[in-house]
């Protein structure tokens, strides 16, 4: 059996206090839903668990102008369901809801949410290589069993897909992250937190060892409130994506003025395509355009033997998220 200390934490400076005392083996906790399992799993050891739940941080504000900051112990589902999130939002509503299970959502956080580990079932299983588990390892799932994994932004060295729903909302946002960490507060455009796997992917996101998510902030926008988050996945409910998309649309007489798009379930990031964005932008809003702005996010598409599937599956998906999204359907 291995010991495993725990503390609960009232304040951020305690939590950073304890976590950088012992900087390689501390991990904070939120709902527990990802760390625990990755714990019984072997595939994460902490031998300090900094239990953050009783930090101020459960707080939807509304801040002067109508932005909205979301503390990062806000649970999915209050999150889900706050009049503010669901009139203005409705994407980011959609995403949490279309994730996991209402259990999971009642114990799951905005933070941890953001920073849940992929499923690629080789990372979850310690006797397989895993260059992100393990760098220099190798990477079991480039030959192996690969229908769940990413098709953009992969590398030689990994092709695991970012998991999480509610992320492919908040890219889609322009959302902010605010971080707090020994050296102080600092502001993280959400699109740059979430890195490519590249030559490292064990290097998941920009935190820094010992820091916290605080907050997450959702600035207003003209295309926010006309949005959606289509989800395409094996069973009705409690699967992750196959493929999935987050739009947002401003619409002036049937001409798109602004626009954003980004796709979950293909990426190995929570997937902003901008080049889709670009297609739009300025055009009709009509099925001929969505198919051309969804054949532009694919493009880069890199495929393996059992996930070549993805990339039609995603095009269509968000060809529809489109057409929902317009009003066509
Ligand atoms: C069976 C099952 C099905 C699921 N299905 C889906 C699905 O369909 N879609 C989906 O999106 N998700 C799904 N999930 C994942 C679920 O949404 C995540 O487990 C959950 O969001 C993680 O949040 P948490 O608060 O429990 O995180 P925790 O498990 O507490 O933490 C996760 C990680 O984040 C770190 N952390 C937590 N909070 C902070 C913070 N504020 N600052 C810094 N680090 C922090 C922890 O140290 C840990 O490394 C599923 C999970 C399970 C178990
Ligand atoms: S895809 Fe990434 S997470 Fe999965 S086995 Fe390969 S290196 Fe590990």
């Amino acid at each position: 059996m291995r010991a495993i200390d725990y503390v609960a934490v009232q304040d951020a400076p305690a939590a950073l206090e304890r976590l950088s005392a012992r900087p390689r083996d501390a991990v904070p906790i939120a709902g527990g839903t990802n760390l625990l399992d990755l714990m019984k799993l072997h595939v994460h050891n902490p031998a300090l668990l900094v239990d953050i739940n009783g930090l101020p941080l459960d707080r939807v504000e509304e801040l002067e102008g109508g932005a909205l900051r979301i503390g990062a112990l806000v649970r999915n589902s209050d999150l889900a369901n706050h009049p503010r999130v669901r009139e203005r939002y409705p994407v980011l509503s959609e995403a949490l809801l279309a994730g996991a299970s209402p259990q999971l959502r009642n114990m799951a956080t905005l933070g941890g949410n953001i920073l849940q580990r992929t499923r690629c079932a080789y990372f979850r299983d310690v006797s397989q290589a895993c260059n992100k588990r393990e760098p220099g390892t190798g990477c079991a799932a480039l030959e192996g069993y690969n229908r769940m994994h990413a098709v953009l932004g992969t590398s030689p060295q990994c092709i695991a897909a970012n998991p999480s729903d509610m992320n492919v909302a908040l890219v889609a946002l322009d959302a902010s992250l605010q971080l707090q960490g020994p050296e102080g507060e600092r502001d993280v455009p959400f699109a740059a937190f979430h890195l490519e796997p590249g030559a490292h992917p064990e290097r998941e996101t920009l935190l820094k060892p010992g820091e916290l998510i605080t907050h997450v902030t959702l600035p207003v926008s003209g295309f926010a409130a006309r949005s959606r988050y289509l989800k395409v996945r094996d069973r009705a409910s409690y699967a992750f994506a196959l493929a999935s998309a987050a739009v947002a649309l401003e619409l002036e007489a049937g001409t798109i003025k602004d626009a954003r798009v980004a796709l979950g379930g293909v990426g190995t990031r929570p997937w902003r395509s901008t080049e889709a964005e670009s297609a739009l932008i300025g055009q009709k809003a009509d099925e001929v355009r969505f198919k051309a702005a969804a054949a532009a996010a694919l493009k880069g598409a890199r495929t393996r033997p059992h996930n070549a599937f993805k990339v039609e599956l995603a095009r269509r998906t968000l060809v529809r998220a489109l057409s929902l999204t317009a009003g066509l359907l």
